[in-house]
């Protein structure tokens, strides 16, 4: 039995060789623990598993190259006054010179001695050949820097290859002899992996470059097994199974067919799904993406008419009043088409309501006389209780966090869950972000859907574009100007700004209509107020900034300009773009350019103005931006991943997750699997500390 050293806590400081001032320079390369130093991977590998000789080596200038050779003579060369060491050697057939330059040959030599020089060999001084030395080494039973693949490592000042190499061949050592931590049993053996320790090992000393790439694999498997494992068992129920208790529909079947449109085959197929999920026994926990306007409204308000019937209670939550006060009037529509507005009884909980109508509401609630609450953030405050809540849809998620979820969930016994986005995210990324979540997705849009004519300009055709709106505006329809800045003040003076503009524009193209501005600045009550104005047509252009991305509906706008779209992601401009087009008018997105249009722009722009498919563009923009900087880096609460890549390792993530879900998802394995795999649960909640740190930064 080994005594099992804690590698994951155990401080480098303690490591041999490791000294106050070395401990410094490794916490400048984020390595504090033993495991981070296991886990520091080399950046490269050189091959040096073969000797050559010297007239070879010179013929390679691209790479160094090892010779084996013996020592002749050992002299001096004089270098700024001063003198230094300098060996003469021969490969048998060639001599050369090694010049020390630091003043100091780093082994103890003798004439005769045979010694592996590692470097590049060139002709110099009066004819020479000199080698620029990497490492010397004499023949040994364990050699460092000859006779294999060699790491190099990624350094940073006062840390050497060399140093860096000794010290973790010491730890790897030590970990082969004091540790037995290994990758949980159940899933190595299923996908047959190579040893975690055995791993680490190849990954620093590689014994050919076929174990190299299985070691690899196996630690991205391990190191997205391990956030599979936090994401999963955090934010995932703990058991996913209810009581059946849905044995009616009689009410949702009839209300399919009084529906005033066809649905999409996704709208179909996600709503039997979801249907068919809450009638089991398994509860559900989903997440249904579709593109601004796909149609999920419906899809998630149907199977709250299954819990109704059921005498079960459904609750709505919506990020802002404006998306709570829609889904309310979009839903009491419904239940008059369906012919129950006596029957069900829908409620809208929000901070407008006066203190004797909250009273009011959350007695219905309590008592079982509410049916639907829809509301805001005040649905999840303490005194809000349900008679029997079995069915949650939450809108624009990713408004909320993981905890609040959670308050909405605890409201109810083994409630189904809904959580609804708009912002589609590529595959690669929905798995390791919503991992948690099993994933509904709604690709095909109605068919009546109007496709926003979009074209880009540059700044000197803004008069032309403003004229346009204007016309518009003539014929009693309304638009936006989005602007990616408020005021000058801010950092980037490249962009024209939402303040200044307004009142430029108001002065000379709107000076008889009203116009109004809106921004996160704002009041929210305030903000509330002008978007209100804006639905109900009395204010007929929106000068804003992204604070419009979300849930305004208003069928009549029908023009969007937005003013220095470069400045924009590809997402965000398709979400924006959103807003309009969502009537019976033809619609027009103009995206103004205001700096010089490069190739990247062109390419961006040109995506936006040919595809209307927002999972196809957050594609294009994932790949563009790369993952960092598409997720918005630090909130993505993601952990640095050492080996693994989100993008690139897709499939490997997609086996983790189905592995930690099996395991979770069955109590008794679920059992032996902690019992058995402590080391792995530890090293799990490091991650997930990292994780934390991370976002705490922001
Ligand atoms: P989103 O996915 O953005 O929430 P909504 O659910 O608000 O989209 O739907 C947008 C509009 O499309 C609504 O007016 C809705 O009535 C309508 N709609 C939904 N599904 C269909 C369909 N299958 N055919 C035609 N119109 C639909
Ligand atoms: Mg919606």
């Amino acid at each position: 039995m080994k005594n099992n050293i804690d590698i994951f806590n155990n401080s480098v400081k303690y490591s041999k060789g490791v000294g106050p001032s070395l401990e410094t320079t490794l916490a400048k390369k984020n390595i504090y623990t033993i495991f981070d130093l296991l886990t520091f991977f080399p950046r490269d590998y050189e091959d040096r598993s073969k000797t050559v000789k010297v007239n070879e080596a010179m013929k390679e200038q691209e790479k160094n190259s090892v010779i084996l050779a013996e020592v002749v003579e050992i002299s001096s060369f004089t270098f700024k006054f001063k003198r230094k060491p300098l060996i003469i050697a021969t490969d048998g057939g060639t001599l050369f010179e090694i010049q020390f330059y630091g003043g100091r040959i780093p082994l103890k030599l003798e004439k005769g001695d045979s010694i592996f020089v590692t470097g590049k060999f060139i002709r110099g001084f009066k004819g020479h050949i000199q080698c620029r030395l990497v490492d010397i080494e004499k023949p040994n039973n364990e050699p460092i820097s000859y006779g294999k693949i060699t790491p190099i490592y990624p350094l940073t000042e006062g840390l050497s290859q060399k140093k860096l190499r000794s010290i973790i061949d010491q730890e790897v050592k030590n970990l082969k002899a004091n540790q037995n931590y290994s990758i949980p049993n159940i899933i190595s053996k299923k996908y047959r992996l190579k040893s975690f320790i055995d791993s680490i090992s190849e990954m620093h000393f590689p014994s050919n470059f076929d174990a190299l790439k299985s070691a690899k694999e196996t630690l991205i498997f391990e190191e997205f097994l391990a956030f599979q494992f936090i994401h999963l068992s955090e934010r995932r129920p703990n058991l996913l199974i209810k009581k059946e208790r849905y044995t009616k529909k009689s009410m949702f079947d009839e209300s399919l067919n009084k529906l005033p449109f066809p649905l999409t085959p996704d709208q179909e197929y996600s709503l039997n799904t979801i249907k068919s999920e809450m009638m089991s026994t398994k509860q559900m926990f989903r997440l249904l993406q579709g593109d601004v306007g796909s149609g999920k409204t419906i899809v998630a308000f149907l199977p709250a008419l299954i819990a109704f019937e059921n005498e079960y209670q459904s609750a709505f939550l919506a990020p802002t009043e404006i998306l709570a006060n829609q889904h309310y009037k979009t839903i009491k529509k419904l239940i008059k088409l369906f012919g129950y507005s006596d029957k069900i009884k829908v409620d809208l909980l929000t901070s407008s309501n006066t203190q004797s109508e909250r009273g009011y509401i959350i007695n219905r609630l309590r008592n079982g006389g509410s049916n639907i609450i829809i509301g805001t953030h005040s649905i999840l405050s303490k005194d809000v209780l349900f008679k029997s809540l079995g069915y949650v849809v939450v809108d624009e998620q990713h408004k909320f966090g993981v905890e609040q979820r959670n308050t909405l969930l605890s409201k109810g016994e083994n409630v189904d869950y809904l959580l609804m986005t708009a912002t589609p995210i590529p595959q690669s990324l929905s798995l390791t972000l919503f991992g948690e979540l099993d994933l509904s997705t709604i690709k095909t849009m109605p068919k009546n859907r109007k496709e926003v004519l979009t074209k880009y300009k540059e700044k000197h055709e803004r008069d032309h574009c403003y004229k346009f709106l204007q016309s518009h505006v003539k014929k009693g329809e309304q638009g936006y100007v989005v602007f990616p800045l408020i005021d000058s003040n801010e950092t980037d003076n490249n962009y024209l700004t939402l303040l200044s503009e307004y009142e430029r524009s108001k002065e000379i193209y709107f000076p008889d209509d009203n116009i109004a501005v809106i921004h996160g600045k704002m009041k929210d009550t305030e903000k509330e107020e002008i978007m209100n104005e804006f639905i109900d047509g009395k204010i007929s252009v929106l000068f804003s900034t992204t604070v419009i991305e979300v849930g305004i509906d208003n069928p009549n706008a029908s023009v969007m300009l937005i003013e220095g779209a470069e400045r924009f992601g590809l997402s965000q401009l398709h979400q924006l773009r959103g807003r309009i087009g969502r009537g019976e008018t033809k619609s027009y997105c103009y995206l103004i350019l205001h700096n010089e249009i490069t190739d990247t722009v062109k390419e961006r722009v040109d995506i936006i103005c040919k595809t209307r498919d927002g999972f196809e563009i957050s594609e294009h923009d994932l790949r563009l931006r790369g993952a960092g900087e598409f997720l918005g880096q630090k909130q993505s609460g993601l952990p640095d991943f050492r080996l693994g890549d989100i993008i690139r390792d897709t499939i490997v993530m997609q086996k983790a997750r189905h592995e930690i879900v099996e395991i979770l998802s069955d109590e008794e394995i679920k059992k032996t699997f902690y019992e058995e795999n402590k080391t792995f649960i530890e090293r799990a909640t490091l991650l997930k500390k990292s994780i934390m740190e991370d976002n705490e930064q922001t």
